[in-house]
C-alpha cells in the first residue's frame, strides 16, 4: 500500500493522519491549550512497516508497540531502511520508540536498547529490572508509571493509591527516570466513561507533581487512544497514543499464488 491508496474505509493514511492531528489541535484549543504541547504517538502494532515509513516521511517521529519482539524487529528493519535511504542522499530522523505493553522479564534487557520511553511500568519489580538492564546505557531509561484508574481487573497498572509511592521508589534508582503517568479508559462506555478516568489520572498526576516525588522531569501525562483522545486532551493529556484512527482497518494480505 502506498501513499494515496485508499483503505477499505475509503480514506488514505495521509488523510487519517492529518485528520487526527487537526482533531488534537482543535481539542487543545478548545480548552485553551497549545496544540504543540500535545505529542502524538502513533501506535503501529496493527500496521505495516511500510505504513511506518510513510508516516516518517510525513514527519512522524514517535511510534509505539506493545510487544517487545515486534518492537525489536521493526526497529531493526527501520534502521536498515534509514541506512539505505541515507546512502541515496535521503534523510529521515530516527524513530523514538515507545513500549506500551507488558514486558516479560527475559526481554527487558533487549527492549531498553531501543526504547525511548517505557510507558507500561506497573510494578517495583519491573522498575528494578529496568534499573539493571539500563546499567550499560549512557542515559537513564525513561518510564511512565501505568495506573489502573478504571479499576477493571483486566487492566494492568498500579492502583491509584500506590502510584506516588512507586514514582518515589523509581526516583531513587540511578538508571531509571520517572517521567509521568499513563492510563487507559474503561473498555466499554466510550468517551463518556473515559472522562472521569482521565480526570482522576490528571489529579493524581498533579498531586505527584506538587509533592515533588517525581522531580522536575516528571511532566508527561499519557492518556487517550483512537476512541477517546480528544477527551483526553481536554482533560490535560500531553501525550496521546493513537493506533487504529491513523493506521486504519487491519490490512488483509493476499495469499501468494492467488490472483
Ligand atoms: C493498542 C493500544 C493503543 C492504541 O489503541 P487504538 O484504539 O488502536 O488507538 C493505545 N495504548 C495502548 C496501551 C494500547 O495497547
Amino acid at each position: 500500500m502506498t501513499t494515496g491508496t485508499q483503505d477499505a474505509n475509503g480514506t488514505t493514511l495521509k488523510q487519517r493522519y492529518t485528520d487526527v492531528k487537526s482533531r488534537i489541535a482543535a481539542a487543545a484549543k478548545h480548552v485553551g491549550r497549545r496544540p504543540e504541547d500535545v505529542m502524538l504517538v502513533v501506535v503501529s502494532k496493527s500496521g505495516t512497516v511500510e505504513q511506518i515509513r510513510e508516516l516518517m516521511q510525513m514527519g512522524q517521529v514517535d511510534f509505539a508497540e506493545n510487544r517487545v519482539q515486534q518492537l525489536l524487529q521493526r526497529a531493526a528493519q527501520i534502521d536498515e531502511w534509514r541506512a539505505r535511504h541515507a546512502e541515496l542522499g535521503g534523510t529521515a530522523p530516527a524513530i523514538r520508540w515507545h513500549m506500551i505493553g507488558t514486558m516479560q522479564r527475559n526481554k527487558v534487557k533487549k527492549a531498553v536498547e531501543v526504547t525511548r520511553l517505557v510507558q507500561s511500568v506497573d510494578s517495583l519489580r519491573l522498575a528494578e529490572e529496568l534499573q539493571v538492564a539500563a546499567a550499560k546505557r549512557e542515559t537513564p531509561v525513561e518510564v511512565l508509571v501505568e495506573v489502573n484508574v478504571s479499576g477493571e481487573s483486566s487492566k494492568h497498572g498500579v492502583a491509584p493509591g500506590a502510584a506516588r509511592h512507586l514514582v518515589a521508589q523509581i526516583e531513587t534508582m540511578v538508571n531509571v527516570r520517572a517521567r509521568g503517568l499513563m492510563c487507559m479508559a474503561p473498555l466499554a462506555g466510550g468517551p463518556a466513561a473515559a472522562r472521569p478516568c482521565f480526570e482522576r489520572c490528571r489529579e493524581l498526576y498533579e498531586d505527584i507533581r506538587q509533592t515533588g516525588a517525581g522531580g522536575e522531569h516528571f511532566n508527561i501525562l499519557s492518556m487517550g487512544m483512537s476512541g477517546d483522545y480528544e477527551v483526553a486532551v481536554e482533560c490535560g493529556a500531553n501525550l496521546v497514543r493513537v493506533g487504529g484512527a491513523v493506521i486504519g482497518p487491519p490490512q488483509v494480505f493476499e495469499e501468494p499464488g492467488e490472483a
